[in-house]
């Protein structure tokens, strides 16, 4: 059953296709200290639940924000 929603492209999925930004605390950079105030500032937070699309959009789009931030 799709029961889950993508908080960002809206898309139904299943529970266990869930993604949420605390898988970001497995990368060394961005920091997820970092990454977790880039988006606070975007209003997601560590329960939002994502589809894998949209999470590896957001996991490149916090990765060019840290480069820009560190260039
Ligand atoms: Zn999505």
């Amino acid at each position: 059953m799709k029961n889950a929603e993508c908080k960002k492209c809206l898309n139904k999925f299943q529970q266990k296709d869930i993604y949420t930004i605390q898988q970001f605390q497995y990368r060394k950079i961005p920091t997820y200290k970092w990454s977790l105030n880039f988006f606070k500032k975007l209003e997601i937070n560590e329960w939002d639940s994502f589809c894998e699309k949209c999470i590896t959009e957001y996991a490149e789009k916090s990765k060019e924000g840290w480069d820009k931030l560190k260039a």
